[in-house]
């Protein structure tokens, strides 16, 4: 009964052999899984199941003599078929001793677990693995590095975070998106076979390390990053204009392991972020304290807009030909909960850098127009709009849409835009201008004076109206050449047909110059500090101008 059993068995082969390794029965399974039958394999070795290398390494006659000695062997690995196909093996070998103890031969016992082997494979694989760009996971790298603190190693980390990803993903949907993290995982991908383990910690955030030589130093390691990311990002056929955040930290000189490493990677880079650094920046002393209120107001900024948490204060601007007020610029305030009144050189960039800016500009936008279609008729309130604005090619339709439904004359809106803005993206956004000034908006050069202040731009673009910036006015300039530099620029805008208002403007002393000088139109703290949109608007400058002011205000 029991040799019919045995036999019968279909999932496991069991056989016999001799002491010399010889087959002396066989069962079904034993068939079926190795592909001999009963009469082709008795009398053989069981040498021919192992591979060739197995057999040249003498590995059967290893099996036997360890069985012989400990009663029992237990192994796994490649084992040959009949047909030459491999399978993966888990066996048993089990001495069969005498009455006396001499062995007469071994009961072998042998399961195909190839199937079994490859899903833990898979799923091994799977679990340190980033399915979409098939880079290591967040998991993967860190044991990795865990290894190279164990192992004393000097190295240096970086954390790279993809800059303006989220409105690609949120404009041209997610299939975009993963392209695009595709295409710039290659360019990490390819730097990693110069010695640099890369890995995908999760949406746009990338990560990179090596060992670095000692005496330590990154430099090297920085250069290699840079040179990754400075190939362009690409979005399908076309080249996409994200760019990369990079943060580098340095293992030991920066912390004592992995989580504190990564944790100073991550600060510097939010700096990078945070000063739109085009170049890796490297962790100091400062920056973790910094970066912890950044990624507080990161997280927080998304949802301020939903809460009702931003404001606008307007400051007025007020004509210098007969003292009236003509316009309120809004400045965005967030009024955070906890944090109080922040201004917008606190979050700003935060939400530039992650693309909120495109929301918020929209509520500000709205806003704006919609208090401004309460004041006054002959007051037109003016709007800061940032680069990443701009880039939505629907730009111009959103505004008609925001005019349409808040009901403001498109006369009375002005945009205001920086020139590095119009640097980056020219070419758009000369048609972009050109939509919004058929409709009768106003288009207006901020903080000109600060940065190129190019004649270039002055030519490329009809603004209506250049604005230029406070520091101008308070440059610490023998008073002569301050009044060079403003007549230089107003001769410029009225030769090329421009309204020219100057910003900053706090005493008595420089109003009286600007009069004189024939500029257009003032704004600053003497006129009006920023003020919520339902105070009254600043009763303009009569009064202010009526006031004996010296004749020579600068002499
Ligand atoms: P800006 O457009 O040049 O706005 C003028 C800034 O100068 C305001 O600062 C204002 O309070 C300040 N200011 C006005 N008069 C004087 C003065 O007489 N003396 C001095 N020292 N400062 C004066 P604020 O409100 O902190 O805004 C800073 C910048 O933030 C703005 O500069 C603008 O570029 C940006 N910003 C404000 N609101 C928005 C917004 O809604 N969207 C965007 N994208 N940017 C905004
Ligand atoms: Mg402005
Ligand atoms: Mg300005």
């Amino acid at each position: 009964m029991f040799k019919l059993l045995v036999e019968a068995v279909e999932d496991y082969s069991i056989f016999l052999l001799s002491p010399e390794g010889v087959v002396s029965s066989w069962n079904r399974g034993a068939e079926r899984i190795k592909g001999y039958r009963e009469s082709e394999i008795l009398g053989k070795s069981f040498s021919l199941f192992f591979t060739a290398d197995d057999r040249a390494n003498g590995v059967p006659e290893l099996i036997l003599q360890d069985a012989r000695r400990h009663g029992r062997y237990e192994t796994e690995g490649w084992r040959v078929r009949k047909d030459g196909s491999r399978f993966w093996a888990r066996a048993t070998l089990n001495a069969v001793a005498d009455e006396e103890g001499t062995i007469i031969g071994f009961a072998k016992i042998t399961r195909d677990v190839t199937a079994a082997r490859e899903t833990s494979r898979a799923l091994r694989t799977a679990a340190l693995t980033d399915p979409l760009t098939g880079m290591w996971n967040r998991t993967a790298f860190l044991d990795e590095l865990d290894q190279w603190v164990e192992n004393d190693e000097t190295f240096a980390v970086s954390i790279i975070d993809l800059n303006g990803f989220k409105l690609v993903n949120d404009s041209l949907g997610h299939a975009a998106g993963d392209a695009l993290l595709k295409s710039f995982a290659e360019h990490l991908h390819d730097a990693a076979s110069e010695g640099i383990i890369a890995a995908r910690l999760g949406g746009d955030e990338f990560a990179a390390a090596a060992r670095t030589p000692e005496p330590p130093s990154c430099d090297e390691f920085v250069e290699t990053i840079s040179a990754a990311l400075r190939k362009p990002v690409m979005l399908g056929e076309k080249q996409s204009n994200v760019s990369a955040s990079v943060g580098v930290a340095c293992f030991p000189s920066d912390a004592t392991n992995v989580s504190e490493l990564l944790a100073r990677a991550d600060a510097a880079m939010y700096e990078a972020k945070e000063t739109q650094s085009e170049t890796p920046v490297t962790y100091r002393e400062g920056l973790l304290k910094r970066s912890a209120s950044r990624r507080f107001l990161d997280r927080e900024i998304a949802g301020a807009i939903g809460r009702g948490e931003f404001e606008l204060e307007y400051q007025a601007q007020t004509s210098l030909r007969d003292g009236a007020v003509v316009g309120r610029e809004a400045l965005v305030r967030w009024n955070h909960p906890v944090l109080g009144l922040l201004y917008p050189g606190e979050f700003i960039s935060l939400a530039e850098a992650n693309g909120t800016i495109v929301e918020l500009g929209r509520w500000v936008l709205n806003q704006a127009c919609s208090d401004a279609a309460a004041w006054a008729d002959h007051v037109r309130t003016a709007v800061n709009v940032s680069a990443l604005q701009l880039a939505d090619r629907d730009f111009a339709r959103t505004v008609a849409e925001v005019l349409a439904t808040t009901g403001l004359d498109p006369h009375r809106l002005e945009l205001e835009i920086t020139e590095a803005t119009l640097i980056r993206q020219r070419s758009e956004v000369v048609e972009i201008f050109a939509d919004l000034q058929s409709l009768g908006v106003k288009i207006a050069l901020d903080d000109f004076g600060t940065g190129f202040s190019s004649l270039d731009t002055l030519l490329a673009f009809a603004f209506d109206r250049i604005k230029i910036d406070r520091s101008v006015l308070h440059a610490s300039l023998q008073p002569s050449r301050t009044r060079g530099v403003l007549r230089a620029i107003l001769a410029l805008g009225h030769a090329l047909t421009t309204t020219v208002l100057v910003e900053g403007v706090e005493t008595q002393k420089q109003l009286e110059l600007l009069r004189g000088e024939g500029f257009d139109e003032v704004q600053g703290f003497l006129t009006g500090r920023p003020s919520s949109s339902d105070e009254p608007v600043p009763e303009g400058i009569s009064r202010i101008a009526s006031r004996r002011a010296p004749r020579d205000p600068l002499r």
